[in-house]
């Protein structure tokens, strides 16, 4: 930073995001986060100096309590008990065992809220199988309480084997499940064009992980027109739709199209997560949209925390700060 003032710096930082360098950031952040010595740091002072401002707590209780909050504020919620690829079958339990429990508590504390969950963290990289039965078990659950379950997207890896797994779990549960597509990702118009034989459920997202140039649109102003296409082509093949983002210009273009087409209200909702932007979700759900927050909580809130500061370098800045002068 020789030389520039810390103004002039983080105007740089945020240009660099609006332009087509957000990729290389994310790259950058995400790989120096798998350092040992990095991660060690974060996670020992991490939660209370900026997790907290994303994650909801380290308990289901915190959870229940931030849900309540967005609740009465008009808006639903999905509950992600964070945590991600386990390591061994009991591990791969132990998680689907921690969602029955929310999904009980969702029911028994008649919350306006579902669940998100990560095909991972159900066991995928340990067995297909394990992971389909668990998270199937998750659905039969959801269907006997007359909730959801969605089918979080993780890296580019996973994309193939967790829409493989969601068509599965939709024919036998339709209505019941659902997952989500990345507007990043070079496939995702056409995996949402192969999901189209009837209507299904979809959030759109623009992607958060570190993806080759190969596989995923480098520059932003390409994310951002596909994620519009996306949820374009979502809701004209009937999709409920689950509109994703911060992002007021995705929002403003989706809000044109959905009067422009008429589309009924309940064929569609708002998302984002805890911690960001909420002022522009309430407002949303003010004027009668149908909105929800992703509320993450749990311990392992680590490689959700770096996703998130990988997003925004000013949020990275501010969180070094804060390390800093600890
Ligand atoms: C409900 C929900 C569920 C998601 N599920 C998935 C998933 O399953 N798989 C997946 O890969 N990704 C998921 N994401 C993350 C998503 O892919 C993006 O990484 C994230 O939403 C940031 O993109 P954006 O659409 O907000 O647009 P951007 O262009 O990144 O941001 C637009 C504006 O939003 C604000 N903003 C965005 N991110 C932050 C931040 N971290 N901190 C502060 N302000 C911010 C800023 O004002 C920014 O200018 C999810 C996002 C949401 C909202």
């Amino acid at each position: 930073m020789k030389g520039i003032s810390r103004r002039r710096y983080v105007q740089h930082e945020a240009r660099m995001v609006q332009g087509d360098e957000a990729a290389m950031f994310r790259q950058v952040i995400l790989s120096v986060a798998d350092s040992r010595i990095v991660s060690d740091t974060v996670k020992r002072y991490g939660f209370q100096l900026g997790a907290r401002r994303f994650v909801a707590g380290e308990t289901l209780d915190d959870a229940v309590a931030v849900t309540r909050a967005v609740n009465a504020d008009g808006m639903a919620a999905t509950l992600d008990h964070l945590g991600e690829s386990v390591r061994d079958v009991a591990e791969a339990r132990a998680a689907a065992a921690a969602y029955g429990e929310l999904q009980a508590r969702i029911a028994a504390e008649k919350l306006d809220a579902n669940v998100s969950l990560k095909l991972s963290m159900m066991g995928l990289d340990i067995d297909r199988d394990l992971a389909v039965s668990e998270t199937r078990a998750l659905v039969e659950t959801a269907v006997r309480l007359q909730n959801f379950v969605r089918i979080d997207m993780e890296d580019s890896r996973y994309t193939t084997v967790t829409l493989e797994i969601y068509r599965e779990l939709w024919g036998a549960f339709p209505g019941s499940v659902g997952t989500v597509l990345q507007a990043y990702l070079r496939r995702s118009v056409d995996d949402l064009r192969a999901l189209s034989d009837e209507p299904r459920n979809f959030r759109i997202v623009k992607g958060a992980y570190s993806e080759p140039h190969e596989r995923a649109f480098p520059a932003k102003a390409d994310v951002d027109d596909n994620f519009v296409r996306l949820v374009e082509m979502s809701l004209e093949a009937g999709h409920y739709t689950a509109i994703a983002t911060h992002d007021e210009r995705m929002i403003g273009s989706t809000l044109r199209y959905i009067r422009a087409h008429a589309v009924p209200r309940d064929r569609f909702e708002f998302q984002m997560l805890y911690g960001i932007n909420l002022a522009s979700l309430r407002e949303l759900a003010r004027e009668g949209y149908r909105t929800r927050v992703y509320i993450p909580y749990g311990t392992d809130w680590y490689a959700y925390f770096t996703r998130r500061l990988a997003e925004r370098p000013a949020n990275l800045l501010f969180f070094a700060r804060a390390l800093w002068s600890r």
